[in-house]
């Protein structure tokens, strides 16, 4: 393929990503991202990009996660065009200036909040999505008026090298560059002065960022992992909840940062939900998942390694087959997982689906607060009573009540993690705001001087004035 040759040779001692740094910086300085105009221009390229380039974009990714078209446009290309869409339909309304309230002493001025862009963003993002999270920041960073370096995934390589062919044909090519490369590259660009940094990956390595950001006291948004928990309640529709449950936990192979990452439920309804999901997984997938079109692989040897050896000493009751040279684990799913094992401290980012019992409720939410705050929360249950009370006594970056990964699609919720699922919120308007500065304008007249006297010095002066 075309994009191929154009594989990264990085340059010792991080030049690479010096230069592209210093080039970017350049041309926000020019002052030619502050127009209106040309901001609507490359969101109306960067669109322009994902539909020509749709084929070339599936076919990158079905060679880094065997990810078939039909997923990657559902999950991946459509709510990007979605975004981009609103920012050009929204872009005059987000950027204009905010009036807001007066007090007594400012009635006759003009007190606003307007939006300003903060500079030169570096955008890092992870492999599971390379398209969606690196350009979805991209989204807000160029409709806020900055510029922006992109870092893509070395993992999913077809996907990260595609990209950095793409963009500068379609973008301003200095504003927007693409550096390419892993952990040192990473390193080197995280040592250089930015003005806001956006992370999506693990939260070790968020914290990593943070660390590098602080140097400079660049803000950080941090958008990370963790355990998602599903809680399913014995009075819903188990072949409804396990149809859902089954395809948000194993598309893209269960690499998916929202996906739930283990199922929460009373004991007597474990093996109705078991059979459910059996039954699903039949359908999606037939009697041989490995020999499917819609089922992905493993992004690496080293993720494949890590998530075997999660499974190890369990017996599935579902799956458990494995190919290493392929990559390839089956659709699994494990039940009676004790809550203090391995498997249920890390997040497992893979197609293995635990079952934990939980004897209510209320045993539920102990069970979600005994652990970190997690960047989405799964309630299936039809009583609104309990449903509230779940709703009311956790936390977690989202919550969706009856089905799983949906509420990523929607535009006007704010996406983001809280605690160590992360920091800060984009998608739609919020992308727009987090990439910009919210700078206070108080602009008053040299007139009414009379009314300003009370407030000056000397004392004496000011009571006898009383
Ligand atoms: P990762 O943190 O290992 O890698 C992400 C990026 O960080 C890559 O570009 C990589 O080059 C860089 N990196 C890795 N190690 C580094 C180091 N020591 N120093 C500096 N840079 C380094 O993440 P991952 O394994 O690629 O992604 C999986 C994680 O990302 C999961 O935890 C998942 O939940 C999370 N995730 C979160 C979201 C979200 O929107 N919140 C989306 C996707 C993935």
């Amino acid at each position: 393929m075309v994009y191929l040759a154009v594989c990264s040779t990085m340059s010792p001692g991080g030049s690479v990503e010096r230069q592209a740094a210093t080039r970017a910086r350049q041309a926000f300085l020019s002052g030619r991202t502050r127009p209106l105009e040309f901001r609507l221009q490359q969101l109306h390229a960067l669109l322009k990009m994902i539909t020509e380039r749709e084929t070339d974009i599936c076919t990158a990714l079905k060679q880094d996660l065997n990810r078939s078209q039909f997923d990657t446009a559902l999950l991946e290309l459509t709510g990007l065009e979605n975004e981009v869409r609103l920012s050009i339909e929204k872009l005059s309304v987000w950027a204009a200036p905010r009036s807001v309230e007066r007090s007594v002493l400012t009635l006759r001025d003009q007190v606003y909040v307007r939006p300003q862009p903060l500079g030169l963003v570096l955008i890092i993002g992870a492999w599971n999505y390379p398209w969606a999270l690196t350009l979805g920041p991209l989204v807000g960073a160029i409709a806020a008026g900055n510029a922006a370096v992109v870092k893509p995934s070395e993992l999913s390589e077809c996907s990260s090298l595609l990209l950095r062919a793409l963009l500068p044909r379609y973008l301003d090519k200095e504003l927007y560059p693409v550096v390419c490369g892993g952990v040192s590259e990473t390193q080197d660009l995280l040592r250089l002065r930015w003005d806001h940094i956006f992370y999506t990956g693990s939260s070790s390595v968020g914290q990593l960022v943070m660390e590098a950001a602080a140097a400079h006291l660049t803000p950080v948004t941090l958008e990370l992992g963790g355990k998602s928990p599903c809680y399913v309640h014995h009075d819903c529709n188990l072949r409804v909840a396990a149809r859902r449950i089954t395809w948000g936990k194993f598309v893209n192979c269960g690499q998916t940062c929202i996906a739930p990452d283990y199922v929460l439920c009373d004991p007597s309804i474990q093996n109705q939900l078991i059979d459910c999901i059996r039954l699903t997984m039949q359908e999606f997938y037939g009697a041989d998942p490995k020999s499917s079109p819609d089922y992905g692989r493993i992004i690496s040897q080293r993720h494949f390694q890590r998530i075997m050896s999660l499974m190890e000493g369990y017996t599935p009751v579902i799956g458990g087959q494995s190919d290493a040279a392929q990559r390839y684990i089956a659709p699994t799913v494990l039940r009676d997982v004790p809550p203090q094992s391995r498997l249920m401290k890390e997040e497992i980012f893979g197609p293995v689906l635990p079952l934990v019992a939980v004897s209510d409720v209320d045993d539920a939410i102990r069970f979600i607060n005994e652990r970190e705050k997690p960047l989405a929360l799964y309630i299936f249950c039809t009583d609104p009573t309990l449903t509230e009370k779940m709703l009311e006594q956790t936390s977690s970056g989202g919550v969706l009540v009856n089905d799983v990964l949906m509420h990523y699609s929607l535009s006007s919720l704010p996406f983001g993690g809280v605690g160590h699922s992360g920091m800060g919120q984009y998608h739609g308007r919020q992308s727009f705001e987090q990439l910009s500065h919210m700078r206070s304008y108080l602009v008053r007249s040299l007139t009414m001087e009379s009314v300003n006297l009370s407030r000056y010095p000397p004392q004496d002066r000011r009571r006898a004035r009383r």
